[in-house]
C-alpha cells in the first residue's frame, strides 16, 4: 500500500531500521511520507511498464520505448537475489520448500507452500486451486509460475491457503499485553473490522465466499509476556517474535476454542502495541505456511495480524479503514502484493492487493477468477490466432461474462475487463476496459501486474486521496485501441451498448 500521502503525515514506512530482521523481500515502504506520490501528471512508477500511450484514441504498447511491453516484466536483478536469499533461509530455518517474507508499509505477507490449513478438517478441501472454475478452452490461459515463485499469480492457486469460497470461519481473536493493556472493550476493536470486511468479501466475491467472522472469546485475551518481550517491531519474519506469539496465543485460547473448526485466523492486536500507529502501522499476514506453531493438532498456517485500521488522514477511516483486513485476508487466500517498492503505479487503485487506502475498490477480474468468484464460461481465453469479438459485462455486477485472457505464453498474458463506478468500485472515475499484464513469474511485491495506461500522464481523473490518480483513467473507451505489435496483438474497444456491457475485438495474427 502505498498511500499517497495523507494530509496528516502519518508515516507508515517501515524504516529501513524497522525493517523486519530476516525479510526476504527488499519490499520497502511506500509510504505516505517518503514516496512521491503519484502527483497528477507523473508517469507511473517505474516497474510498472509505462503502458500504452495513446494520444487520443489509440494506445500501442510500443509507442515509447519504455513501453514495449515485452520489456515490461524482465525479470529484475532483485528478485532473483531475493529469492536466491529465501531459499538461503529457508534451508537453514524450515523444512518446507518455501518461505516468503514481504513488508511493506504496513503489510506484510510470509507464504510457505504447502498442504495444510488453519484446520485440517472441513476447512482442508476448497482452496482457491479447487475452486477454480475451469474448462478445457481456459487450459491455455491457466498460466504458471516458476516454482522458485513464493507467491504467483498463476492459476491455479497452490494448495495450503485458506479456501476462498463457501462459507469461511474466521477465527478473529482480540489480544492485549501488560505493556499494552486493551482499551475500550475487544468487541468494540472487532466492530472496527466488522461486518465491514465480510460485506466487502461478500460483494467482491457476488456472493460466493460467506465470510463468517468468529469470536469465541469476547474479551481481551492477555498475552503472557509483555509485548516488548516478543521482540516484535509489528512487521517481523515469522521467527522467533511471531512464533512465540502464535503459541501463546494458541495456549492462552485452547480452552475456549477448537481450533480445527477455522479456515483462518485473525489476530486483532490492541493498537497500542509497539509502535504508535502514526509512526508504523505494519500489518503482518502468514500464509501457507504448514510450519506454523500448532493447536488442537492442526498448524496455524493462514493467520492475518492487524494492528490498526488505516487513518489515511482523508476523513473517511470510518468507512474505509477497515480495508487493511480485506487486503491481509486476500493474501491467507494467496494472492500477492501488486504494490511494489516504487508504490503504486504499477496498478493503483484497481486492487486491494495494490491500494487499501482511501476510497473503495474492487478486486481485478484475475483475482476473482483465481479465487473461484468467476465460472468457467465468464473467463473467455484468446488463444487463438485471427479475430474474434467478445462482450465484458461490468466486473462489479453478477453475472455475465467478466474476463478476457490473452495468453502471450505460459506465464504472462494480457487480462481484459470492465470497471465502472458500481459495487466496491466507488473510486472509478472514468469507466472502461481495463487492460493489464499478469507476469506469473514475477513474484509478490515486485509487480506481477502491471495495468496499461490509456491516457498517460493525463494525471488521472480521480481527485480522491489516497487514489493514484494517473492511473484512474487507464481504461480504454469505444473507439480506443490497444497494440502490442512485438506479440502481434491488437485490442479494439468496440462499443458500449445501453445496458453499459462493452465489445472488444482481440485480433492476434
Ligand atoms: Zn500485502
Amino acid at each position: 500500500m502505498q498511500p499517497q500521502p495523507p494530509r496528516r503525515r502519518t508515516d507508515r514506512t517501515p524504516h529501513p531500521t524497522h525493517r523486519p530482521h530476516g525479510t526476504d523481500r527488499a519490499d520497502t515502504a511506500l509510504p505516505a511520507g517518503t514516496t512521491a506520490p503519484a502527483a497528477p501528471g507523473t508517469p507511473p512508477a517505474s516497474p510498472g511498464p509505462a503502458p500504452a500511450s495513446p494520444a487520443t484514441t489509440t494506445a500501442t504498447a510500443s509507442a515509447a520505448p519504455a513501453a514495449d511491453p515485452s520489456s515490461i516484466h524482465t525479470p529484475t536483478p532483485a528478485p532473483i537475489r531475493i529469492r536466491t536469499r529465501i531459499r538461503a533461509r529457508i534451508r537453514t530455518r524450515t523444512r518446507r520448500t518455501a518461505a516468503f517474507a514481504s513488508v511493506t508499509a504496513l503489510t506484510l505477507a510470509v507464504s510457505t507452500a504447502g498442504a495444510a490449513h488453519l484446520t485440517s478438517g472441513a476447512a482442508a478441501s476448497g482452496a482457491g486451486s479447487n475452486s477454480l472454475s475451469r474448462s478445457p478452452a481456459l487450459a491455455p490461459c491457466m498460466i504458471s509460475g516458476a516454482r522458485s515463485v513464493q507467491m504467483t499469480e498463476g492459476v491455479p492457486t497452490s494448495t495450503g491457503y485458506a479456501r476462498s469460497t463457501g462459507t469461511v470461519h474466521a477465527l478473529t481473536l482480540m489480544i492485549d499485553f501488560s505493556d499494552a493493556p486493551g482499551e475500550g472493550t475487544a468487541l468494540d476493536r472487532f466492530h472496527e473490522f466488522f461486518p465491514q470486511t465480510q460485506e466487502w468479501f461478500r460483494t467482491a466475491s457476488y456472493g460466493r465466499l460467506d465470510y463468517r467472522p468468529e469470536t469465541p472469546i469476547t474479551h481481551w485475551l492477555r498475552m503472557p509476556k509483555p509485548f516488548k518481550e516478543y521482540g516484535i517491531e509489528r512487521g517481523a519474519p515469522f521467527d522467533p517474535g511471531y512464533r512465540d506469539l502464535v503459541q501463546d496465543i494458541a495456549a492462552a485460547a485452547d480452552s475456549q476454542v477448537d481450533f480445527r473448526r477455522y479456515d483462518l485466523l485473525n489476530v486483532l492486536m490492541t493498537p497500542n502495541a509497539g509502535p504508535s500507529a502514526l509512526d508504523t502501522v505494519l500489518s503482518v499476514t502468514f500464509a501457507g505456511n504448514p510450519d506454523a506453531p500448532t493447536a488442537d493438532g492442526v498448524p496455524l498456517a493462514n493467520a492475518s495480524f492487524v494492528y490498526s485500521r488505516q487513518d489515511d488522514g482523508s476523513g473517511s477511516y470510518d468507512r474505509t479503514g477497515y480495508r487493511v483486513l480485506p487486503h491481509e485476508n486476500g493474501h491467507v487466500f494467496g494472492l500477492p502484493d501488486l504494490y511494489t517498492q516504487e508504490g503504486g503505479g504499477a496498478v493503483g487503485h484497481w486492487d486491494i492487493m495494490s491500494e487499501d487506502w482511501g476510497a473503495d475498490n474492487d478486486l481485478l477480474g484475475w483475482h476473482k477468477w483465481k479465487l473461484g468468484w468467476l465460472d468457467a464460461d465468464q473467463v473467455n481465453c484468446a488463444s487463438r490466432r485471427g479475430s474474434a469479438e467478445y462482450t465484458l459485462t461490468p466486473l462489479e455486477r453478477a453475472g455475465g461474462p467478466k474476463l478476457i485472457f490473452v495468453p502471450l505464453d505460459g506465464s504472462t498474458g494480457y487480462a481484459l475487463e470492465l470497471r465502472t463506478r458500481e459495487g466496491n468500485d466507488e473510486a472509478v472515475c472514468r469507466p472502461g476496459v481495463l487492460i493489464y499484464k499478469v507476469n506469473a513469474d514475477v513474484d509478490t511485491g515486485s509487480g506481477p501486474i502491471t495495468v496499461y495506461d490509456a491516457h498517460r500522464d493525463s494525471g488521472g481523473c480521480s481527485r480522491s486521496p489516497n487514489v493514484q490518480a494517473e492511473l484512474s483513467d487507464a481504461p480504454f473507451a469505444p473507439g480506443e485501441t490497444f497494440k502490442d505489435p512485438r506479440s502481434k496483438i491488437r485490442i479494439d474497444v468496440a462499443a458500449a451498448d445501453l445496458e453499459g456491457n462493452y465489445r472488444v475485438r482481440v485480433t492476434r495474427q
